[in-house]
């Protein structure tokens, strides 16, 4: 059985200024071209929630999206931020994204910055892999302050299409024999491949849903489409690919605590170690390694000075119990004279494992 998930971040970019500047949480954010004053170029990269309430969004001229603010503004609505592309911090988020995402999936086709297909198949059951995709919205909220929504299905068509169903922080599963039913009340537009063009030539022919699509003949569409109709065919019926291309392995798995209180008392600290050792493992085991070869310890200290200790296995390992020795062995220094003279107190510690081993792929 094949089980492929579709994780789209929410808003992306606008989520993550609006994570960051908290003076401007709940208001429309608007990411794209410098609007000058509603004389500038080029188009709204993305619009959070807020902002499309005005009707703004992703690739509309940002010379409307100006107006369109300005239009709310007067009606006395709140202002809109509008803001420059930062694509290198976005790029770091998204990097830190797909780390996550790949301790979940036993291979991961990133599709873009903010999107990914999950392989979820080596959960073998339905329930097992929507409550993988529960945790890792979970971790991915925990860790970066950020939504996402998941389609889970059996194909990336379908999954794709049930991502964008509940957004924003939705998640929707939709088993192979759901998919015709899901599907058919969906507006043609939700069919990827079916741009402005197509949708309009069809809603003239009065096809309006994927519904309707689904009672055309092969010959219908062969007539409207050509040889895409004949594509065309098998995907309003929820056919479609389920093989990911251009497979992407996280390099590493970790976990880090900033302790509420810089502390050096060894037991608490280890103690919060060894409860990494056995998240970070079960991560390891969860995204379908054998095993790992290098530990890293990371030691943030009171006054940030930050030191990375590694050790580098004899063999592949994949136990808690083996990590937390090896974690445990380059911590224990940081308590005395060999790596903390002046015995400072620490703010973080975190755990990583590198040089992962893959499971040989299933066929
Ligand atoms: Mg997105």
């Amino acid at each position: 059985m094949v089980m492929i998930a579709h994780l789209d971040m929410d808003a992306f970019f606008a989520a993550i200024e609006e994570r960051d500047n908290p003076r401007w949480k709940g208001m429309p954010i608007v990411v794209g071209s410098d609007p000058q004053e509603g004389r500038g170029r080029g188009v709204v990269s993305t619009a959070n929630y807020a902002a499309r309430k005005y009707g703004i969004r992703s690739a509309l001229p940002i010379s409307t999206a100006w107006r369109q603010a300005q239009e709310a503004l007067a009606r006395g609505g709140p202002e809109t931020i509008f803001l420059p592309v930062n694509g290198r911090r976005y790029g770091d988020v998204s990097h830190r994204i797909m780390e996550i995402v790949g301790a979940h999936a036993a291979a991961v086709e990133q599709a873009s910055v903010d999107e990914a297909y999950l392989d979820l198949s080596h959960l073998k059951d339905w329930r097992a892999a929507e409550a993988a995709c529960r945790r890792l919205k979970r971790e991915i909220l925990r860790a970066e302050r950020l939504t996402c929504s998941i389609g889970l299905a059996a194909n990336k068509l379908v999954a794709k299409i049930a991502s964008d169903f509940q957004k924003p922080d939705g998640l929707t599963v939709v088993r192979p024999r759901e998919a015709i039913r899901f599907l058919a009340p969906l507006d043609v537009r939700r069919m990827p491949g079916i741009g402005p063009k197509a949708e309009q030539a069809l809603k003239r022919g009065g096809h309006n849903t994927i519904g309707d699509l689904q009672q055309l003949t092969e010959a219908d569409l062969w007539g409207m489409f050509g040889e895409w109709g004949l594509e065309l065919y098998e995907m309003v019926r929820g056919h479609g690919e389920s093989a990911l291309s251009g497979e992407w392995t996280p390099k590493s798995i970790g976990e880090q605590e900033t302790f509420d209180e810089d502390t050096l008392d060894s037991r608490f600290i280890g103690e919060r170690l060894a409860a990494m050792c056995a998240s970070v493992a079960a991560q390891v085991r969860r995204g379908g390694f054998t095993g790992f070869r290098r530990v890293v310890l990371t030691v943030r200290f009171a006054d940030f000075r930050t030191v990375t200790r590694s050790h580098m296995l004899p063999m592949l390992e994949h136990t808690a119990g083996t990590l937390k020795t090896e974690a445990l062995r380059l911590l224990l220094p940081f308590f005395d004279r060999r790596e903390n003279p002046r015995r400072s107190a620490l703010r973080l510690v975190g755990v990583r494992v590198e040089e992962l081993e893959e499971k040989p792929r299933r066929a």
